[in-house]
C-alpha cells in the first residue's frame, strides 16, 4: 500500500518503532500537538527487537556513575513510568530486588554501587546481611547484599504500544506505520525525501531511533557517528515449575564496572514467568536470535571494524567465558549456582534471547552513555543502552528538547 502523498509534508519523521521513537514522538505531540508526526517501522509489529527482547526490569538507576545522563535520568523518569503504568494499567509490579556478593573480592563492587545509589538519590536502599538474604530469598546464598525495594517489572512491549496508541489516538494527523523499511534519504529543497520499500514520504525534520541500525541510517543521511553498532546476543534460560519455587522476585550478581551489562541475573516477569540471564556473546547477525545465525554483511562489517578487534584483545578471557556459557547448560548452570546453589539442571529450560546495539568506538571502547547527535534537519540516537527502556520518557523528552532547539519548532 502507499501511504505516501506527493503534497503532503509531514513536519517530523521518527524511524524505528521501538521504546524510544515512540518515546520521543508522544513526547513531542503531547508537548507540540499542532505537529505532524509519522513513525515508520520496519517490522510488521512495534517493539520488535530491543525493546521486546529485554529483561522486563525498571532500574532504580543504581548502577550509573553519579553525573551521568543515565544516573540523571533513570531515578526521575523511573517515577514517571511507574505513574505511566498505573494510568493505562499497564502490567507492571514494583516487588524490589536484592544485589548478591559471593565473595570478600566483590565488596568493594558492592559498596561502590551503594554510595552511587545514594549519590543518584536511589530511594529506600538498604545493605543487608546473609539473614535478611534469607528473609528475602530463602534459597539464595550470599556473605553481604544490597536490597533495592524501588525495582520493579514491566512489559516495556505494551509501554511502547501505548505510546503509539496515546500518540495516534490524541493527535489525528500524527500516525505510527510498520512494514515500512527505511532505505534512504534525498534532500528535496528544504526538506528531505525518506524512501522505504514501498513509498516516498516528504519531510522537514527526521529522529533517527533504529537502534541496532542507527549507525547505518545515520551513515544515509550523511553523518559520521564515529562509532558503530556490534551486535551482542544475550541468552536466557528460563525456570521450570520447579526451578520457579527457589526465586520469589529478581536476584543480581554484584556488577564488574568494566562490564555494564550486569551480569546473569535471575527477574521474574510480569507474565509469571522466570527467566534468568542474559550473557553476551558477538553475535554474526545483528538481529539474529538464535545460537548460529549468519548474515554475511552484519559480519563482515562488524569484524572490518577496528573498534571490534580491539574490544576482543581487551577482553577476550570474558569473550571466550562468555562463549562456552552459551553453548553448555552445565556452565550457564554454574554461573547461576553461584547466587542460588540448589539450583540442578531440571530448574532450567532454554529460553528466548534478546540482541543488544552495543556502540563501539575505534578504539573498542563501548559507549555507555546515552548519545544523541544533530544533523543538519536531523537528529540520531546512537546509544540507548540499558536503562533506555526504564529512562524511555527521559530520553522522549530529551530528544523533545534538542528538536525544539535544533530545528527551530
Ligand atoms: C537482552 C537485553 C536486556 C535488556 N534489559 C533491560 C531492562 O531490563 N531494562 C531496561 O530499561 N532496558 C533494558 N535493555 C535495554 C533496552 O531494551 C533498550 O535500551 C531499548 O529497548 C532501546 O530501544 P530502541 O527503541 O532504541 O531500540 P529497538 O527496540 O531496537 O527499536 C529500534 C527499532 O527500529 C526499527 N528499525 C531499524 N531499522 C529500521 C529501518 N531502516 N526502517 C524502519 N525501522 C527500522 C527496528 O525494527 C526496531 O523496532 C535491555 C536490552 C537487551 C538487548
Amino acid at each position: 500500500m502507499n501511504y505516501g502523498n506527493d503534497d503532503e509534508v509531514v513536519d517530523i519523521i521518527v524511524i524505528g518503532g521501538g521504546i524510544v521513537g515512540l518515546a520521543a514522538a508522544f513526547k513531542l505531540n503531547t508537548f507540540r500537538p499542532d505537529l505532524k508526526i509519522t513513525v515508520l517501522e520496519k517490522e510488521n509489529e512495534l517493539a520488535a527487537h530491543q525493546t521486546g527482547h529485554n529483561s522486563g526490569v525498571i532500574h532504580s538507576g543504581l548502577y550509573y556513575r553519579p553525573g551521568s545522563y543515565k544516573a540523571r535520568n533513570c531515578v526521575d523518569r523511573r517515577r514517571e513510568l511507574v505513574s505511566f503504568a498505573k494510568d493505562h494499567h499497564i502490567p507492571h509490579d514494583i516487588c524490589g530486588k536484592i544485589i548478591v556478593a559471593t565473595a570478600p573480592s566483590e565488596l568493594d563492587h558492592m559498596n561502590r554501587a551503594f554510595n552511587n545509589g545514594l549519590q543518584n538519590g536511589v530511594e529506600g536502599i538498604e545493605k543487608i546481611g546473609p539473614e535478611q538474604i534469607k528473609e528475602i530469598e530463602p534459597y539464595c546464598t550470599g556473605i553481604a547484599g544490597i536490597w533495592v525495594p524501588c525495582t520493579g517489572i514491566i512489559d516495556f512491549a505494551a509501554v511502547t504500544r501505548k505510546y503509539a496508541e496515546l500518540l495516534a489516538g490524541r493527535h489525528t494527523a500524527s500516525r505510527v506505520l510498520t512494514g515500512q523499511e527505511v532505505t534512504g534519504f534525498e534532500k528535496d529543497g528544504t526538506n528531505t525525501l525518506v524512501r522505504t520499500q514501498k513509498t516516498v514520504f516528504r519531510t522537514r525534520f527526521i529522529i533517527n531511533c533504529t537502534g541496532l541500525h542507527c549507525d547505518r541510517i545515520a551513515k544515509k543521511e550523511g553523518v559520521e557517528p564515529g562509532m558503530q553498532i556490534v551486535g551482542f546476543r544475550g541468552d536466557y534460560y528460563d525456570l521450570t515449575d520447579h526451578g520457579r519455587k527457589k526465586v520469589r522476585n529478581l536476584i543480581y550478581p554484584v556488577p564488574n564496572p568494566a562490564f555494564p551489562f550486569l551480569g546473569v541475573h535471575f527477574t521474574r516477569m510480569v507474565n509469571g514467568e522466570t527467566e534468568c540471564g542474559p550473557n553476551a556473546v558477538f553475535t554474526f547477525k545483528r538481529e539474529g536470535y538464535g545460537k548460529t545465525d549468519f548474515d554475511f554483511r552484519d559480519t563482515l562489517e562488524a569484524l572490518t571494524y577496528m573498534g571490534t578487534w580491539k574490544l576482543f584483545f581487551k577482553h577476550w578471557e570474558f569473550g571466550l567465558d562468555e562463549y562456552r556459557r552459551a553453548f553448555s547448560k552445565k556452565l550457564f548452570l554454574r554461573r547461576l549456582q553461584k547466587l542460588v546453589p540448589t539450583l540442578s539442571m531440571d530448574d532450567i529450560t532454554p529460553g528466548r534471547a534478546g540482541v543488544r546495539a552495543m556502540a563501539l568506538d575505534n578504539d573498542g571502547n563501548m559507549i555507555d552513555d546515552f548519545k544523541i547527535v544533530y544533523h543538519g534537519n536531523a537528529l540520531h540516537v546512537l546509544n540507548a543502552p540499558s536503562p533506555a527502556a526504564t529512562a524511555s520518557l527521559a530520553i522522549g523528552n530529551a530528544i523533545r528538547e534538542m528538536a525544539e532547539q535544533h530545528f527551530k519548532l
